[in-house]
């Protein structure tokens, strides 16, 4: 799957890699970061277990993974809020239909402390932030190189919000040839360098840019559901969660940027109608 498109917005020209089209709950970059245990052989497991937020894009992806592993899947969060108990909805409703086993933890901080990886089971950090991921994100460099070169383009930026930071890190790791960009979604700078260090040593062709604001992760900002909205009607839809800062940010930093401009799309769509619910 390599499908990049020419992205025309607000006067400027950018190439958007088409990650989101992968498969509707199994995309983006999350393709990439489990890429390693979809080719792992099925009887290497028996179960997974993760952990985190009760919408999670990872959540969706590691269920529908699982789900065609025939891998049990446990996953951990926080005690949910009534009215998502009695009706779940978005990815958390996806991800049950998958077979999702879902474990609320009234003690979540001390309850994931005592997570391990043993025999057949394996424990997958919150968000897939793990060297397991970067094979998975190797192939995802790979495939922009093969395009870059295809394509005659000498300097190459390539875009991607951060949560984790796993997927920026390795793929400034795996194209030292290009100018990785990134904004944090989840804390300020500081935070992401230090998670990002938990990986290996920031590779010099890492860029965070500086947020004009504080934005508080999975808030809805009118700003966010603006941006979201224009770039919609150039015709291509974003997750609400992590582009529309990235492009908010990288369209302030345009003029600065020498060469072409690759976005990579990390998918989460499946997102988006629980975060436009909350717009309303
Ligand atoms: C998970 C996700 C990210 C963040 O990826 P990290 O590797 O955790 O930094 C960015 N964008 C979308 C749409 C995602 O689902």
């Amino acid at each position: 799957m390599n499908t990049v498109t020419p992205f025309h917005f607000k006067g400027f020209n950018f190439y958007v890699k088409r990650d989101e089209l992968i498969h509707p709950q199994l995309s983006g970059n999350k393709y990439y970061k489990l890429y390693s245990l979809l080719n792992t052989p099925t009887n290497t497991y028996h179960t997974i277990i993760s952990y985190g937020g009760s919408q999670s894009n990872a959540m969706l992806a590691i269920a529908y993974l699982c789900q065609q592993k025939g891998w049990a899947f446990e996953y951990i969060c926080k005690p949910l809020p009534q009215h998502l108990k009695e009706k779940p909805t978005g990815n958390l409703k996806a991800a049950l239909a998958l077979n999702m086993h879902l474990i609320e933890s009234s003690d979540y901080a001390a309850h994931i402390q005592t997570l391990q990886s043993h025999g057949k089971t394996l424990v997958i950090p919150q968000g897939g932030a793990d060297p397991l991921a970067q094979a998975g994100i190797a192939q995802l460099g790979n495939e922009i190189k093969q395009w870059q070169a295809k394509q005659n383009i000498a300097q190459l930026n390539i875009i991607t919000p951060s949560g984790t930071g796993t997927t920026a890190f390795y793929l400034a790791q795996a194209a030292p040839q290009c100018q990785v960009i990134t904004t944090a979604l989840v804390g300020d700078n500081t935070y992401l360098k230090q998670q990002m260090q938990q990986l290996g040593n920031i590779p010099n062709n890492l860029t965070l840019l500086e947020p004009s604001k504080k934005y508080h992760f999975a808030k809805p900002y009118p700003e966010f559901l603006h941006i979201y909205t224009e770039l919609k009607q150039a015709g291509i839809t974003f997750d609400l969660l992590y582009a529309p800062k990235m492009w908010l940010s990288l369209l302030v930093h345009m003029q600065d940027i020498e060469g072409e401009v690759l976005y990579v799309h990390s998918g989460g769509l499946t997102g988006n109608a629980t975060m436009l619910a909350r717009y309303t």
